[in-house]
């Protein structure tokens, strides 16, 4: 047998059934061992503990704060240098303009 809706659903009906078709934030605890922010009832990305003890090891934090800290380096290194080209450029065009007078 087909399904056929008895009577059509009312705009406010429908509406009213809608309401609760939202997104919700997912529930985030304290890590009690790292004090990082966590999914509740799931492994801490950050340290690998679950209901006190090690379940999972996290083997590449020092590494990636290392390299992590290199970018940052070299990001530096880099803008400093761009700025450094700047105001050389801003030298030049003030030594023309002093020669120009
Ligand atoms: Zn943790």
């Amino acid at each position: 047998m087909a399904y056929a809706p008895q009577r059509r659903v009312s705009k406010t009906r429908k509406r009213k059934r809608r309401t609760h078709f939202k997104l919700g934030m997912p529930s985030m605890m304290v890590c009690p061992n790292c004090g990082e922010m966590k999914l509740a009832h799931v492994v801490c990305k950050k340290c690998g503990f679950y209901d006190g003890r090690l379940v999972r090891e996290i083997k590449v934090e020092e590494e990636d704060k290392a390299a992590a800290a290199e970018t940052k380096k070299e990001k530096k290194s880099k803008k400093e240098a761009a700025e450094a080209k700047k105001a050389e450029k801003k030298a030049a065009k003030k030594k023309d303009s002093k020669k120009d007078e």
